[in-house]
């Protein structure tokens, strides 16, 4: 067994403590299951009551979680309060009993089985959690159902914090955390944006996600170090390693101490470059907190919220209200909304996509937004009224080729008449622009300048394109290097032809929250880079501690690099020792979904 773990980190912050293994899975149904007819309205009735005692259930969680953690945190209940409220699941369980006889138990657990399999093709965060809830929901109805009780979770016992160690955590679990006892989370899957993650952060309880088979792995008792800023778990540490982890405690401290103070200040290089740091966003409710950390404005709204897992197509006036909201957030600012990045791994259930054989090359982002103009045409009117309020910036996702932004402005320009026609006024003040995700829209970078009003370079997929290599298969973490030359000369071609055009260039992809990788593109010449939230002190830390012209010679020189460890290394040695890599959060993987 390996000894060190490396996961993603999900909330910083180092602890040393006995592990709790925690086995939670959804009660086991007995076998048979079928009822006598007579019996089968009986079942029904049993059936919503066990749903309505679940929805009981969760409000007072989301009460107790609103109370003590916020109105945000409490939101996250809110999907599964959705689920057991959707005739989809709950009004065909009932049909299930009536139809086949079957106990509330059985017909509920197929029901289940049916809505996990339309989504598990899939490892997209949003539908990861999606997944997550309904395990959530599943496991509380059928404990009422099956007079389960509650697990016992024996958190409460007296004596040293544990780290609690699962396969995953459910968002219940993850808000009734006593953070007094439970030190550590270290779970086998789980992304960083997951809800059990949000919530773990929220009650500063430092925890690592995607961790494999830890949990088949580590015994309750044994000995770990857990690294959540890192990403890393240690069993049976050493006492040097003990020791290590606790000078490393301290600095890390004193680092965190150090970026606070930086929310309110310039991201302006040692040389006088300003760089315009704003932040990724895939929620509404996530744009006070990029106020917060000191985002000017927001580089990438992802819409795919309003869409995915959902049954039925978004009305406008629900989109309109939830782009304002951001828009008001930041009335000064610039605000990049994407329209909607659907296929790929995501997949809105009313949709009925085809399954793909390779579902990344295929019908995906601005591709599905132009063959399905009923869908992409409530966007634009929603985005076009919201831009009333702020400095929208529209922007496509995938782009490949000016016929694609063509086809887009002339939507948009239908759907402006429209509205002035119905009496929204004069809309105007928006501006278009393409991301740039593949080698294609990048090697064509010039011609598509004289299209769009700015670029944004998605390199979280121009990575995958331009090597082969998909992003989400973990077998191939490896050979996923943003610091590839290939990568790092397309990177040139694009902050080039946005340059020659007068055009600003963003780039919203995770190389901007690396510290080597803004170095980068700083000295490419990039005007904007976009990260999370919980990034953005970091990235200005860089900013404001690096010289825009040291940077630009260490791009030249990255240029002529010819393997991506050469590449890191020349940023390195161009950086300088001022800034301590090893502090940064996440794992060095900046390439991944998660
Ligand atoms: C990207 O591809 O870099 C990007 C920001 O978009 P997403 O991660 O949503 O595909
Ligand atoms: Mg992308």
């Amino acid at each position: 067994m390996d000894r060190v773990r490396d996961g993603i980190s999900a909330s910083p912050g180092i602890v040393i403590g006995p592990a709790r293994v925690l086995h939670m899975d959804a009660p086991p149904v007995p076998h048979g299951g079928i009822i006598p007819q007579e019996q089968v309205e009986a079942e029904v009735e049993r059936f919503y009551e066990a749903c309505n005692w679940a929805k009981e259930e969760i409000r007072q969680l989301r009460e107790h979680t609103r109370v003590e953690l916020g109105e945000v945190e409490a939101q996250i209940f809110d999907p599964q309060l959705l689920m057991l409220e959707d005739v989809d699941l709950v009004g065909s369980t009932a049909e299930y009993i009536r139809k086949n006889f079957l106990t509330a138990e059985r017909a509920f657990e197929w029901r289940v089985l049916e809505w996990e399999t339309r989504w598990s093709h899939t490892t997209h965060p949003m539908v990861l959690d999606k997944l997550n809830d309904l395990a959530d929901v599943q496991a509380r109805v059928l404990r009422r159902l099956l007079g389960v009780t509650e697990p016992d979770l024996a958190l409460h016992e007296q004596g040293e914090g544990i780290i609690l160690v699962a396969r995953d955590l459910t968002p219940s679990l993850a808000a009734q955390l006593d953070s007094s006892r439970v030190i550590g989370l270290a779970t086998d899957s789980g992304t960083r944006t997951s809800h059990s993650s949000i919530l773990a952060r929220s009650q500063k309880v430092p925890s690592v996600v995607s961790l494999g088979s830890l949990s088949e792995e580590v015994r309750t008792g044994d000995e770990l170090i857990l690294d959540g800023r890192a990403g890393r778990v240690i069993i049976h540490p050493t006492e040097e390693e003990k020791e290590a982890y606790r000078v490393r405690d301290f600095q890390t401290r004193e680092w965190e101490q150090e970026l606070l103070l930086l929310a309110r200040l310039d991201a302006v290089t040692l040389d006088g470059a300003r760089i315009a740091l704003r932040a990724n966003i895939d929620l509404p409710g996530e744009a006070g907190a990029a106020r917060a950390h000191g985002a000017e404005g927001i580089g990438l709204f992802r819409t795919e919220f309003l869409v995915v897992g959902r049954n039925a197509v978004p009305g406008e006036d629900e989109q309109y209200a939830a782009y304002r909201k951001v828009l008001e957030a930041f009335p000064e600012e610039p605000v990049v909304i994407r329209t909607y990045d659907l296929g790929g791994d995501k997949f809105p259930a009313f949709l009925h996509m085809p399954k793909e054989e390779n579902p990344f090359l295929g019908w995906r982002a601005i591709r599905v937004c132009l063959d399905e103009p009923r869908l992409f045409r409530a966007q634009l009117r929603a985005l076009l009224r919201a831009g009333q309020h702020g400095d929208l910036r529209i922007m496509l996702p995938l782009v490949n080729d000016i016929a694609e932004v063509e086809a887009t402005r002339r939507m948009i320009d239908e759907c402006v008449k429209e509205l002035e026609a119905e009496g929204h006024g004069t809309i105007g003040g928006y501006s278009l622009g393409a991301m740039i995700e593949t080698p294609a829209a990048a090697i064509t970078a010039p011609e598509l300048s004289r299209h769009v009003d700015f670029f944004s370079v998605g390199t979280n997929d121009l990575v995958q394109y331009t090597l082969a290599v998909d992003r989400g298969n973990s077998r191939l973490a490896k050979l996923y290097n943003s610091f590839h030359p290939a990568v790092v000369r397309l990177l040139k071609v694009i902050a080039d032809a946005g340059d020659d055009a007068g055009l600003e260039v963003s780039v919203c992809g995770e190389l901007a929250a690396h510290p080597l990788g803004a170095f980068l593109l700083i000295g490419l010449g990039v005007d904007s880079l976009s990260v999370g939230p919980s990034a953005l002190a970091e990235i200005k830390k860089v900013i404001r501690s690096v010289s825009q012209a040291r940077a630009k010679e260490a791009a030249a020189e990255s240029l002529t690099a010819s393997t991506p460890d050469e590449v890191e290394s020349i940023l390195a040695e161009h950086m300088g020792d001022d800034l301590d890599l090893s502090l940064f959060t996440g794992s060095w993987n900046v390439s991944r979904r998660d």
